[in-house]
């Protein structure tokens, strides 16, 4: 089976409009606003992209464009207004900031009511010690929302995640411990990687290498995520996966496009939506 990641980001965008229209007849217009500073062309499209996505589904998208000069005490001044503001439910500062801002301060300057990434380091906290409805790090979260989809029950499997970034590895290790796997974090220095691969029964590949992981090491029957997105130099997107080799061992596969980036954004979406709901009670 191959997981489509267009199908299920719509649905899961059809289910936010509903909820943005309920929460907008109760009074309630979600709104998330999006910082960025200077002039990185690779951020400006994928702002670009939220503010469409954001559109699409009915929430109101805010940006604030600063040149790249703007100063760290600027920088946390306009963080400290956006969460003051009430029209504001969702606050995204888009990576890479300037090198002379100190970005770690800049994430935890964001309430972490507003934190709308889930990187907060309170709601990362709280999702490792299992507080409920704390906003998910977006692509993890797409990630189970895709194994949900596929039927794939987590309970007692063995999964294995590679790579354990904060925002990727790290977080996506805490959802499928969440869901009762039983998981394994691999990492560079994972002494065999292959072997790890053929015991699991659901792989989770975020590594940012083309194809490193190999179809022949995936284990027959196993559910493959591909999270990498590596662009060659003949200018294709390729997973960190084998994909053909692996979807022919696979019971369920995501591609590359076409997988987990699409859900990164819808799950963006779905976080907004649910920081603006829990301001009604
Ligand atoms: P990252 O911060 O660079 O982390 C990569 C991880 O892979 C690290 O933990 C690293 O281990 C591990 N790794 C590197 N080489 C390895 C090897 N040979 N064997 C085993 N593990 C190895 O990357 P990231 O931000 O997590 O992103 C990973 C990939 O996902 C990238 O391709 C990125 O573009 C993609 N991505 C996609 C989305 C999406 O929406 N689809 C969202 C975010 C990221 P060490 O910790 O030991 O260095």
């Amino acid at each position: 089976m191959i997981i489509d990641g267009k199908q299920v980001a719509a649905k899961v965008k059809a289910e936010v409009a509903d909820a943005v229209k309920a929460l907008r007849a109760q009074g309630l217009a979600p709104g998330l606003t999006v910082v960025r500073v200077g002039d990185d062309p690779a951020s400006e499209v994928y702002v670009r992209g939220k503010r469409r996505d954001c559109e699409e589904v009915g929430i109101t998208s805010m940006e604030h464009h600063l040149p790249a000069a703007t100063t760290q005490a600027e920088l946390l001044a306009l963080v400290g207004r956006l969460n003051a503001d009430p029209a504001v439910h969702g606050i995204l500062v888009q990576l890479p900031l300037p090198k002379h801002v100190d970005e770690r301060a800049v994430l935890e300057a964001i309430s972490p009511a507003k934190d709308a990434d889930g990187f907060h380091p309170y709601n990362v906290g709280a999702l490792s010690i299992g507080i409920p409805a704390v906003p998910r790090p977006c692509t993890p979260a797409g990630v189970m929302r895709l194994i949900a989809e596929a039927g794939v029950e987590l309970r007692g499997k063995r999964a294995l995640v590679v790579g354990r970034s904060n925002i990727v590895g790290k977080p996506m290790a805490a959802l499928l411990l969440e869901q009762h796997a039983t998981v394994t974090i691999a990492h560079s220095r994972t002494a065999d990687l292959p072997a790890e691969v053929s015991r699991a029964e659901v792989v989770v590949a975020a590594i940012g290498r083309p194809e490193l992981v190999r179809g022949a090491w995936i284990r027959e029957g196993a559910t493959v995520i591909d999270v990498g997105m590596n662009r060659l130099e003949s200018g294709k997107l390729v997973g960190d996966v084998e994909f053909a080799a692996a979807a022919a061992r696979a019971h369920a596969i995501t591609p590359v496009p076409g997988g987990v980036g699409l859900m990164t954004r819808a799950m963006l979406l779905v976080n907004t939506v649910a920081l603006a709901r829990r301001t009604l009670r």
